[in-house]
């Protein structure tokens, strides 16, 4: 068999000149033989090799176990291909070796031994371990920024993403790189919005930065703010780049100083800055469809009185109600902002004309008048309204609101709790009383108010029993100005318990002196308002003014109106006692005009009443005045009550009053107000004289 021998050399050359080691050994390990290759790798000649265990050869061969269980599954049949290994030699060195295992059969094809060939990839495997070196350093590098990095393709398939990326989408980062966008979304109906923009930045080629919103699993949303960039792949397929950083602080930020411009932080209702761009949005509208803007300005009625007596977190609820309430009575359309304090203005952003417009105003009106329950109290506001329209009253949203602002003022003026519409009469009468407003807030510290006097005598000895204090306003442009031209604003601007303080200072001290130079014991009597009688250190207040001027109480008289009595027993009463427990006394102003219950009367400790002038002029000629004067004064004495006609003018009805019996006359015939001066010498002059009235 010549040609079966020359077949072996040939293998046995092809074997000694492979560059590969190639060694048999028998199933246990043992090596059979060696080729030039493996000396070459290993550094040991084949006469050490053969015979001898193959893992004595090596400091490590690899695992010992994995390679009898390598032999094990060659003697099974299998050929073991390709697995690579790290090998130490006994001379120190460290060898990466790829090797294939495979059984070798004797003539009866029963397996008897393994060949190895293993080639040395040692070189192969530094190149390997410096990419995976470099893999690992990036992968730290983008891992530790906390922006979001990746890498997408045009399928929106993740290549590369960092571990915020995997944060985000509540996955690890080999669950993310490989998967689809479009899988991994929280909210996959936000995937339409994302492709769109990926498509753009491959198809322009360009750089897009942009602020977006992402909702994460957890139903929150955060805002990030990205740069997309093309990149090309190593094959020249394209790819997209994107970074995202999360700003969702300063978006917020952002929005909350939106909110702070935009929206009141008492009521939650827009605030004049968001009004006046809707309003001007709403012109807009208006004059492309040829309709009207209505702007209404509401102011509620002696706010501050609730404020001042229930506290500010009961004024912010009534506030809160009243924004409610008024948007209920209103179209969504509409808006109702706050200005501040209780001013709110209403938006009706499209009206036909003025008097749809007014059906509005008095829907609100009506609605805004019920009670409103608010901590625990029962309120009652009223709202007084101007309403301006848009094209008559402004063609812009600052003038249309100052419109409105202008007829709410006059509002005010007519009594309170009513609407009126935009006039250029209003424009003028509310530019003198902005004026006024301005001014009388510096009144009491200016000094400009005056006391002047009036009595009330006895209408049968003609004594001085009383002198009413009535109050002035010396204006430093309009001259003296009378109560009714200052005292509505004053309450309304909330100076009026600054005044009223002067007011009890000035006439307590007044009284005191032309007491102690011997000119009049006569009381002093002081007005109050209805809303001055609600504040809750009123008593306390007269208490000092008698103390500071050391006037004895019983000295002071207070008049009061009926409406007070028409309040009721609770408050009201509790006043009308403590300023009985003081000394003080107590009479009802302006009496007949009021409506006021008997009852009221029978149950408060008044001393006296105060018959309203109205029904002094008719005395003498309508027979139901002098049925009216009559019917008081008989009531009064009946309640044991003193009575004094105001206004009394003539002669004749002098004669009347005191024919019906009425105590005692206050009017121009007696003696008309008096600065403090001229009545010390109508005082001492009457004293001199100690004369009655001519009857
Ligand atoms: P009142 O308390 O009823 O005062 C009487 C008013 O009638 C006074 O008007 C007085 O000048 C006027 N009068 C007096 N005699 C006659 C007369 O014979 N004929 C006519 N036609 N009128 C006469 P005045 O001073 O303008 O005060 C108006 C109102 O202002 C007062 O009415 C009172 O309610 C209020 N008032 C005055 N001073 C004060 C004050 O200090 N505080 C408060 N809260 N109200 C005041
Ligand atoms: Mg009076
Ligand atoms: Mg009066």
């Amino acid at each position: 068999m010549p040609e079966e021998l020359a077949r072996l050399r040939t293998i046995a050359a092809m074997v000694e000149s492979s560059d590969d080691a190639i060694i048999s050994k028998t199933l246990d390990g043992k090596v059979l033989s060696w080729n030039s290759g493996a000396e070459r790798l290993y550094g040991i000649p084949g006469a050490r090799a053969i015979g001898r265990q193959i893992d004595r050869l090596f400091a490590d061969a690899g695992g010992s176990s994995s390679m009898s269980d390598r032999l094990r599954r060659v003697a099974e049949g299998e050929t073991v291909r390709d697995i690579e290994i790290e090998r130490r030699l006994r001379d120190g060195r460290t060898l990466y070796v790829r090797e294939t295992l495979s059984p070798i059969l004797d003539a009866y094809g029963r397996i008897v031994a393994a060949a190895v060939i293993t080639r040395d990839i040692t070189a192969h495997a530094a190149v390997e371990l410096a990419l995976a070196r470099e893999r690992w350093f990036m992968r730290q590098v983008i891992d530790t920024v906390p922006s979001l990095v990746y890498v997408r393709d045009a399928n929106g398939r993740f290549l590369i993403a960092n571990r915020a990326v995997a944060e985000t989408m509540a996955r690890t980062v080999d669950e993310v790189e490989g998967a689809l966008l479009a899988d991994l979304l929280p909210c996959p109906e936000d995937h339409e919005r994302y492709r769109r923009v990926d498509e753009e930045v491959l198809a322009s080629g360009r750089t897009m930065v942009f602020d977006d919103e992402f909702r994460t699993h957890g139903g929150d949303s955060r805002w990030f703010q990205t740069v997309k960039t093309p990149l090309s792949g190593d094959n020249g397929q394209p790819l997209l780049l994107g970074v995202s950083t999360d700003i969702t602080a300063r978006k917020k930020l952002e929005q909350h100083n939106h909110a702070l411009a935009n929206f009141d932080q008492v009521t939650g209702l827009p605030t004049r800055a968001l009004l006046e761009d809707r309003v001007a949005g709403a012109i807009a509208m208006a004059r492309r469809n040829s309709r009207c803007v209505g702007v209404v300005f509401c102011d509620l009625d002696r706010f501050k009185r609730i404020n001042d007596t229930l506290g500010h977190a009961t004024g912010d609820a009534l506030l809160r109600a009243v924004g409610e309430r008024a948007r209920t009575l209103l179209r969504e359309s509409d808006t109702v902002a706050r200005l501040g304090g209780d001013e709110f203005v209403i938006l009706l952003s499209d009206v036909t004309g003025t008097s749809d417009a007014r059906q509005v105003c008095t829907k609100l009106l009506k609605g805004m008048k019920m009670p409103y329950e608010v901590m625990g109290h029962s309120i009652t506001v009223t709202p007084s309204l101007g309403l301006a329209l848009y094209p008559f009253d402004g063609a812009d949203a600052v003038s249309l609101i100052r419109s409105a602002d202008a007829a709410m003022y006059q509002a005010k003026s007519s009594g309170r709790a009513n609407l009126q519409c935009f006039s250029n009469e209003i424009d003028a009468r509310t530019k003198s009383s902005h004026a006024l407003g301005c001014a009388i807030e510096k009144a009491v510290d200016r000094d400009e108010l005056r006391l002047h006097y009036q009595p009330q005598i006895s209408s049968r000895a003609g004594h001085v029993r009383v002198v009413e204090a009535l109050l002035r306003w010396q204006h430093p442009e309009q001259g003296l100005l009378l109560p009714a031209a200052f005292l509505p604003l004053a309450e309304d601007i909330g100076v009026i318990d600054a005044m009223g303080d002067w007011v009890l200072e000035q006439a307590c001290s007044q009284a005191a002196e032309w007491s102690r130079r011997g000119i009049s014991n006569a009381r002093i009597s002081v007005n109050l308002s209805t809303l001055q009688c609600t504040r809750a250190d009123l008593v306390e207040r007269i208490s000092q003014a008698l103390g500071n001027s050391r006037l004895d109480p019983s000295r002071l008289e207070i008049e009061v109106t009926e409406t007070l009595l028409l309040r009721g027993a609770g408050p009201a009463s509790a006043f009308v006692h403590d300023l009985k427990a003081l000394g003080v006394t107590v009479a009802i102003d302006d009496f007949g005009t009021g409506y006021s219950s008997l009852s009221n009367l029978t149950r408060l400790p008044i001393d006296r009443l105060k018959i309203d002038g109205t029904f002094v002029q008719g005395l003498g000629n309508r027979d139901d005045d002098e049925a009216v004067v009559t019917g008081i004064v008989q009531m009064a004495h009946a309640l044991q009550l003193t009575t004094v006609a105001e206004g009394v003018e003539t002669v004749q009805q002098v004669r009347f009053l005191r024919d019906c019996g009425c105590d005692d006359l206050q009017g121009y015939l007696i003696c008309p107000p008096l600065n403090g001066d001229a009545m010390n010498d109508w005082l001492s002059s009457r004293q001199s004289t100690a004369s009655g009235i001519a009857a």
